[in-house]
């Protein structure tokens, strides 16, 4: 399988720009500078590749919601807030290759005639802020952004922007209103980032995996990459797993790999030989799989018809003898203290969704309480400003429709049938 990302991430010197220069690194630049500004496009809309950041949606198509008109500057924000819970892929590609992330910006940059780049990084990502600083220093000082970027006539500045750690902010309006200053708070769409967003200025949002793919694409075309996947989903993707495997990480895999594959395979499989019970398989927010159903291809689609999402890559591996009420208990704390407040229906749901799921977690759960858990996922979902709410309802639905006996066992026994004591 043909790493696009990873190849040398166990080489300690490959965040710095000469080691990045020795494997070829920003050749696919100085090609860019070479192309036709809509074939560079062409190839990533031809490469298939999907935003790796969640939503999924792909990055030539979005790319093209740029107004036609040069006359406003635009702006290229790269998401790096990554607070997805389970998620945690991007802030190796920062930490181990971050001018990969670099060069993907100078190529997305010159094809949309953009010379302002943010990069939000969520604050707890000290280090990783660190190692993008000094790489931008590195490239500045080799030529590679600032003015007349190799001989090209072409300009770029680029800013790492540090978030104080709201997981809202992961959000692209969100983020906007945080990068101009504002508090952290979704906007209604419409108008799209694209027409208005930072600064008012017509603005691409992609996350930080997308982007770090462009190099390579523009390197060996954008069929090659779109061939590494499948049918729609192109190219390889960093998928984390965590929770009870023996070899927890970030792996690179196609986007056509089996989830089963990636637990049994290329995590070593259950941890101390312990079954496994459930998946949560993209990100907190995507619903769960039981263990009879992870023999699904790891793409948009084939995961779509499974009823989730391989969102933001991030696996969670739940074993046997796990209380799916208090899991689900912990994920719904998350929710009601991650949103904004904004909407009603999000900021009274998420907090009443975790207030029931807490209660009959501890034994205190009511005849009728499941179906009212439910009545407020119905209440919430779809009726807000941003997918914050979705986010909750989708983890809180699925954990009943699946393990409904667990929530009524709990209830009916006026305990943790798990022995889970408070
Ligand atoms: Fe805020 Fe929730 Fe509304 Fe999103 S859905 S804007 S997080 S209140």
């Amino acid at each position: 399988m043909e790493q696009v990302l990873t190849k040398h991430f166990a080489d300690d010197r490959y965040r710095h720009v000469d080691a990045y220069v020795e494997t070829g690194g920003y050749e696919a630049l100085r090609k860019a500078f070479g192309m036709p500004k809509g074939q560079i496009v062409d190839e990533v809309r031809k490469a298939n590749l999907r935003g790796r950041g969640g939503a999924g949606f792909p990055a030539g198509v979005k790319w093209g919601f740029l107004p036609k008109d040069l006359s406003r500057p635009r702006v290229l924000v790269v998401n790096a807030d990554e607070g997805e819970p389970g998620t945690f892929k991007d802030r190796l590609i920062m930490s181990r290759g971050p001018h990969l992330l670099l060069e993907g910006i100078g190529i997305a940059s010159f094809a949309m005639t953009i010379h302002l780049s943010y990069i939000y990084i969520r604050g707890e990502f000290v280090r990783e802020a660190k190692v993008l600083e000094e790489a931008i220093a590195e490239a500045y000082a080799k030529g590679y952004l600032g003015k007349n970027i190799l001989n090209s006539g072409f300009d770029l500045d680029v800013y790492v922007h540090r978030g104080a750690g709201a997981y809202i902010c992961g959000e692209e309006t969100s983020l906007i209103n945080s990068l101009e200053g504002k508090r952290g708070w979704p906007r209604l769409k419409p108008p799209f980032p694209a027409s208005i967003g930072a600064f008012g200025l017509p603005t691409i949002v992609n996350n930080v995996e997308t982007i770090s793919d462009v190099p390579w694409i523009i390197a060996n075309g954008g069929e090659r990459f779109a061939a590494l996947g499948v049918e729609k989903n192109g190219g390889t993707r960093l998928v984390g797993v965590s929770g009870a495997v023996e070899r927890p990480g970030v792996y690179e895999l196609s986007a056509g790999v089996n989830l089963r594959d990636i637990i049994y395979v290329h995590a070593g499989g259950m941890k101390d030989g312990k079954e496994l019970k459930a998946v949560i398989p993209g990100g907190s927010s995507t619903p769960v799989l039981r263990s009879d159903e992870i023999d699904v291809t790891y793409d948009i689609e084939s995961m779509g018809k499974a009823g989730t999402m391989p969102g933001s890559g991030g696996v969670i591996v739940i074993p046997e003898g796990t209380c799916m009420v208090r899991a689900l208990s912990v994920l719904m704390r998350f929710y009601a203290h991650e949103s904004c407040g904004q909407c009603t229906p999000c900021r009274e749901g998420t907090g009443w969704l975790s207030k029931i799921v807490r209660r009959i977690e501890e034994g205190q759960g009511k005849e009728g309480d499941v179906e009212l858990l439910l009545d407020v996922c119905d209440n919430m979902m779809g009726r807000t400003i941003c997918p914050l709410a979705d986010a909750a309802v989708m983890p809180a639905q699925s954990f009943i429709w699946k393990f409904r006996e667990e929530f009524d066992r709990h209830i009916e026994d006026r305990k943790c049938p798990y022995g889970n004591k408070f």
